[in-house]
């Protein structure tokens, strides 16, 4: 491929600016290297911002998580803390939601303060090899394409388009069938006279819109009126330190297309927008308040699950439901198995429990350590995994897919980032110990 301008060179390149790519591109740089942060949209957050999934968990076992625990006990510490005392000081989060908006500025500012250099409208097209060893990668940029070669590249995309193009072995979905769970487009829908029942807390208002809310939409769906949505929970919206009593936000829209097909990730997107259209609707003539509803903002039909690296160790469930411990622990996994059903269609995806045949063996007080060869690819040097692309099993995946589990995979793997640029070793040779050591130094918990 032929570029338009010059090569960029640095010493760690980082692809993908969700959650794991923001605690890669941290770590390394805060480690004292020159770091490329590449991002293939207009802005960071991944599934936060652009799939508006405004929850972020994975901090402590979920059982806790709604209640006002103290953060000094919280099983993910390191930058994934750092980014939310910040954002809860700037008025960005009422516990369970994030405000996006808030999120993406301070990310942005985050990593601008430690001299990240971010590139927006960046998507990466190809990886550049040397034998079995990835130098970098080709960028589509607005500029036009262009190489970057670094010393150590991280894939923090999320469906592990770096490391396929740099043909590392991967798995995609149920290991049956390589069904991975479904897609969502999420929605915001506003202009509504809601009363939320009187209450006045986010979680009193939260239970409101399931006990009020989701039940009628449970019913419109069993008469056979609205397509086949999971009703979940209606939320109230957030943003700019203010819950907006006018708006509720929810994730109804689900699609067991698949992520990684040109034509299927289209027909995501356009069947998604089309069922908001029905449920707009159907909600003005059927939910009290919702009579001059609007459909205000829909987000990309988001993947939960696409590739997995096949690396040098693998999470498997036994490792969450046993809350196994281990020596070569780079992060910790806090929330339960959460695999919505991959079979389309089915039921039982909307709750997120499609494990539930063997829910009863599970505790949901996870607390496990995430190996470092999760993180390292099998065959192929030169290159990092963080986030959701890392290597588990389908079911083991639902755990550890967690947004404070991909910041803290992402401060990990940008510190072994700098330590095998800095040591000249592979990414594979790096020592775990000293790894361990210099995360804990900086308050990760491992
Ligand atoms: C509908 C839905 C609801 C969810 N709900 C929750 C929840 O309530 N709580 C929670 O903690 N987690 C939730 N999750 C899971 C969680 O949000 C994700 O697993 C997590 O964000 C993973 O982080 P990541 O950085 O690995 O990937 P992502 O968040 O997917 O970010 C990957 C980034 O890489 C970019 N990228 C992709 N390809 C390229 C490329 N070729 N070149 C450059 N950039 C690229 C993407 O644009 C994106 O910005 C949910 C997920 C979905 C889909």
């Amino acid at each position: 491929m032929k570029s338009s301008r010059a090569d960029i060179r640095c010493d760690v390149l980082v692809v993908g600016a969700g959650p794991a790519g923001f605690g890669a591109a941290l770590a390394a740089r805060r480690n004292g290297c020159d770091v490329v942060l590449a991002e293939r949209l207009a802005r960071v957050g991944g599934t936060l911002t652009h799939g508006l999934a405004l929850t972020p968990v994975g901090y402590e076992p979920f059982r806790h998580w709604l209640a006002a625990t103290d953060p000094a006990g919280w099983l993910v510490q390191g930058i994934a803390r750092e980014l939310h005392d910040r954002l809860l000081r700037a008025g960005g989060v009422c516990k369970p939601v994030w405000d996006p908006e808030m999120y993406a500025w301070l990310v942005e500012t985050m990593l601008a303060e430690a001299g990240v250099r971010l590139l927006l409208h960046a998507g990466c097209v190809d990886a550049v090899h040397e034998g079995d060893r990835v130098v970098g990668a080709v960028l589509a940029l607005r500029s036009g394409l262009t190489t970057v070669r670094a010393d150590i590249c991280i894939d923090a995309s999320g469906d592990g388009d770096l490391f396929a193009r740099a043909g590392c072995a991967f798995e995609v979905g149920r290991e049956a069938d390589a069904r991975p769970q479904p897609m969502t487009t999420a929605s915001v829908f506003g202009n509504l006279r809601l009363d939320w029942g009187g209450a006045t807390t986010y979680a009193d208002m939260m239970a409101w819109g399931r006990d009020e809310l989701a039940i009628r939409l449970t019913e419109g769906r069993a008469k056979g009126e609205l397509p086949p949505i999971f009703v979940g929970n209606l939320f109230p919206y957030f943003a700019g330190g203010r819950i907006v009593r006018s708006q509720v936000w929810c994730r109804m829209v689900q699609s067991w297309r698949n992520p990684l097909d040109a034509d299927d990730a289209t027909l995501a997107e356009v069947e998604g927008r089309a069922q908001l259209q029905t449920i707009v609707a159907w909600m003005r003539t059927h939910l009290p308040g919702f009579e001059d509803a609007a459909l205000i903002q829909s987000s990309m039909a988001w993947p939960r699950e696409s590739r997995r690296l096949r690396g040098v160790a693998t999470l498997r469930e036994t490792d969450v439901a046993g809350n196994v411990r281990r020596d070569d622990g780079i992060a910790r996994g806090a929330c339960f198995l959460e695999v919505h059903s991959a079979t389309p269609g089915d039921p039982e995806a909307e709750r997120g429990y499609a494990w539930s045949a063997a829910k009863a063996r599970f505790s949901e007080d996870v607390d496990y350590d995430i190996a470092y060869g999760c993180l390292v690819p099998e065959r192929i040097d030169g290159l990092l995994v963080a986030g959701r692309c890392l290597s588990a099993t389908h079911i083991a995946h639902g755990s550890a897919r967690m947004q404070a589990t991909a910041m803290a995979l992402g401060q990990a793997a940008g510190t072994a980032a700098a330590l095998a640029q800095q040591g000249r070793v592979e990414p594979r040779a790096v020592d775990v110990a000293r790894l361990r050591d210099r995360l804990r130094h900086v308050g990760a918990r491992v």
